[in-house]
C-alpha cells in the first residue's frame, strides 16, 4: 500500500532537546541550523517540490524546534507573533503545491504548519485567560498565572468505506469539485472508540448500519490539525437514507468503478480524491482487496 500523504517525514523530533535548555541552545547556535520559510501558513517550494529554508542565524523572534534532518541539521519554524491572526484553510497557491510536494517534505510541512497554526490560535490560557508562553522548544504553552500546561491538539477524524456485496459506499459534498465522490468522514467525539464513531457516522450520513470495522491506515491532515483514521466496515444492507445537511449524494460503486476513478479514466463514473488525501489510499486499499 502506498504511504498516505503527509506521512514519512525524514526528521528526528528529538524530544530530549525539548527538555534540555543546553541542547536547545546548542541546536539554535549551530551555524547549519535552518528556518522554514512560511508566508502566513503557506510554504515556498523548489521546482522539484522541496521546502525552501533560510539560515537561522541572523533571524529574530521565537522559534519552534522541528527536529534534526538526516544530516543532523537542526530545523526550526518561526513562532507566530502574539495577536497575529493567520489565515487558516488552504489557499489556492497551497492547493496547487500539494500535487507536486515531495512526500518527506510534505510530511515535515504538515507538522510545522499544524504547530505554527496552533500557537497562533492558543495564545491564552484556556483555564484562566492569561497570556501563555512557549515552552518545550515550541511543543507546548505554559500559563504564568495558574501554571496550566497546554499542548498542540490533534483532532481525530474517522474516514471510512462501508462495503456491501462487492460495492463501496461513497458520498459527495456540495463544495467538492464537480464529479468527485469520496469516503464518508466525521470527527470522533469524546467518549467514542474509533469503531463506534465509524458506525455512528455512516448511520447518520447515509442511514446504513455497519459492523466489523477494520483499521486500514492513518494520516495527519494539517488543516488545521486532524488525524484521519481510515477504516473499512461491513454494511448490513444497501438502502441509503441520506442526511441532506451533510451530503449532496451517496451511492454504491463497484470495484471496477473505483479502479477506473483511481486511474483517472474519463469513462469513470466519478472523480477520485487527490493522491495526498487518505481517501485515495483507502479507496486503493479497498479496490485492490
Ligand atoms: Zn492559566
Amino acid at each position: 500500500m502506498m504511504a498516505p500523504g503527509f506521512t514519512g517525514a525524514a526528521v528526528d523530533r528529538a524530544d530530549r532537546v525539548r527538555h534540555d535548555p543546553a541542547l536547545l541552545a546548542a541546536a539554535t547556535a549551530d551555524p547549519r541550523a535552518r528556518l522554514l520559510i512560511l508566508h502566513g501558513l503557506d510554504p515556498e517550494l523548489t521546482q522539484d517540490g522541496k521546502l525552501v529554508w533560510t539560515e537561522l542565524g541572523g533571524t529574530t523572534g521565537e522559534r519552534l524546534f522541528l527536529g534534526f534532518d538526516r544530516a543532523d541539521i537542526p530545523l526550526f519554524a518561526s513562532a507566530p507573533l502574539p495577536g497575529l491572526a493567520l489565515q487558516g484553510g488552504r489557499s489556492p497557491e497551497l492547493s496547487a503545491m500539494l500535487d507536486h510536494f515531495q512526500a518527506e517534505d510534505a510530511a515535515l510541512y504538515a507538522a510545522a504548519r499544524s504547530l505554527v497554526d496552533w500557537h497562533a490560535r492558543h495564545g491564552f490560557c484556556a483555564v484562566c485567560g492569561t497570556a501563555t508562553a512557549i515552552f518545550r522548544a515550541g511543543w507546548g504553552r505554559k500559563c504564568p498565572a495558574c501554571h496550566a500546561e497546554h499542548f498542540p491538539r490533534v483532532d481525530p477524524v474517522v474516514i471510512m468505506i462501508a462495503e456491501h456485496a462487492g460495492r463501496a459506499l461513497l458520498g459527495r459534498q456540495p463544495s467538492w469539485p464537480q464529479g468527485r465522490y469520496s469516503a464518508l468522514a466525521g470527527f470522533l467525539e469524546v467518549g467514542e472508540s474509533i469503531e463506534e464513531a465509524v458506525a455512528r457516522e455512516v448511520e447518520e450520513e447515509a442511514g446504513v448500519r455497519v459492523a466489523n470495522v477494520r483499521y486500514v491506515a492513518s494520516q495527519p491532515w494539517p488543516f488545521p490539525s486532524s488525524l484521519m483514521v481510515a477504516c473499512i466496515a461491513e454494511a448490513q444492507g444497501d438502502a441509503i437514507t441520506m442526511d441532506v445537511h451533510e451530503l449532496e449524494d451517496a451511492r454504491w460503486f463497484t470495484r471496477d468503478d473505483v479502479l477506473l476513478a483511481l486511474a483517472g479514466d474519463p469513462q469513470a463514473p466519478f472523480k477520485a480524491p487527490p493522491p495526498y488525501a487518505i481517501a485515495h489510499t483507502l479507496l486503493t486499499a479497498w479496490a485492490e482487496g
